[in-house]
């Protein structure tokens, strides 16, 4: 199922300003809030959702990579990693509602969580970009402590359920308010949340279960992508907590800028400087294309910056519809050093060309003597 843009989650505009998106947030929160609603799976699906929604777009910097990449720019359950968590007026807001219903709030993260989601920003040359490419980046990440497996334990001990919570992680107790009655949940404060204890922690990650550790990671680059393409990679981020899934892994792409191609979209441009004999006579160019030379005849009296196109020579549509194409921008030349038989020369062809053959400087002049009657 494809996800509901957050701004219409919350009903606001693009444009509007935090505030306006907090007090969305606030109203939706009130209404679908799960104590309002007990046993009522659609109030809470909208009420996830209001949070999920909110979680970004009440960042500003997560907003902002939102609006550039979209749902792929951010993730929910992200917690560090893209864009960071928590570093907006999330906190805030949380507090407001937590206050609200009298101190409970019984959606509390507690259970398995998603691993943070990481960034690996890759540089790629001009003609990988066009065509696609395979690469090996190396990252660093924590994986499983190979010593304990995972458990955080000494070897030959093990973890031992926490006997005040039984392993929830969580104390729950029942509050009454103006509003009715509420189950309150905290973390257990004897585990800590973990639900478990350990007495003899793993000498190799000091009990965390994991360690952090270069891992090789290999990416298909498909033909077509552009400076600032995201490709996401599902389940290659940080391990999750409590049996939760693994986070993301985003590969943002930089193109680094090519010697003589610039690119517009699929399009490229490319400017050829020519001297003026070959303007004046016509020619046939080699041109640089991404797969090699090729000829191409420009007509007699090309004036200087005239572009012409070769169909399909671009860079490859990044869906696979097709290509853009390569323009070629004529540069003519006037030769800056010449020599005495050279310049001779010249003055011998400026006199036996006269003004009439420059149409343009002739039609200048004209409109000159109209204007100003000289
Ligand atoms: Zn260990
Ligand atoms: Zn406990």
């Amino acid at each position: 199922m494809s996800k509901r843009d957050y701004y219409e989650v919350l009903g606001v505009d693009k444009g509007s300003d935090q505030d306006s998106i907090k007090r969305a947030y606030r109203k939706m929160a009130m209404k679908y809030h799960p104590d309002r609603n007990p046993g009522d799976k659609q109030a809470e699906e909208k009420f996830k959702e209001a949070n999920e929604a909110y979680e970004v777009l009440g960042d500003q910097n997560k907003r902002a990579k939102y609006d550039q990449f979209g749902h792929a720019g951010v993730d929910p359950n992200a917690q560090g990693g893209f864009g960071g968590f928590g570093s907006g007026g999330f906190g805030d807001i949380f507090e407001d509602i937590f206050d609200m219903f009298g101190g409970g709030f019984s959606g509390r993260r507690s259970g398995p969580q998603k691993g943070a989601d990481l960034k690996y920003e890759l540089g790629i040359t001009f003609k990988e970009a066009a065509f696609g490419v395979k690469k090996e980046i190396t990252i660093q990440r924590h994986e499983k402590c190979d010593t304990c497996h995972g458990t955080g334990a000494k070897e030959g001990t093990s973890k031992k359920t926490c006997s005040k919570c039984n392993g929830s992680g969580e104390i729950r107790y029942a509050t009454r308010t103006p509003l009715g009655q509420f189950v309150n949940v905290k973390p257990c404060d004897v585990c800590h949340g973990a639900g478990s204890i350990i007495e003899n922690p793993c000498l190799q990650c000091h009990g965390a279960g994991k360690e952090l550790k270069n891992k090789k990671i290999q990416i298909n680059i498909p033909a077509g992508v552009d400076t600032g393409s995201v490709i996401p990679l599902r389940g290659e981020g940080e391990p999750g907590e409590k049996g939760g899934p693994q986070g993301d892994l985003y590969i943002v792409l930089r193109i680094k800028p090519h010697e003589i191609f610039k690119r517009d979209g699929n399009d490229i441009i490319c400017e050829i400087p020519i001297t003026f004999v070959q303007a004046a006579l016509g020619d046939e160019l080699q041109i640089p294309t991404l797969e090699g030379q090729e000829k191409y005849k420009i007509p007699e009296g090309t004036q200087s910056g005239t572009i012409f196109r070769m169909k399909g020579k671009g860079i490859p549509n990044v869906r696979g519809y097709g290509r853009g194409d390569l323009y070629i921008k004529v540069i003519v030349e006037v030769p800056k050093r010449l020599n005495d038989k050279q310049k001779e020369l010249l003055k011998k062809f400026a006199d036996v060309m006269g003004e009439d053959v420059h149409e343009q400087r002739k039609t200048f002049f004209d409109k000159v003597k109209e204007v100003f009657g000289i």
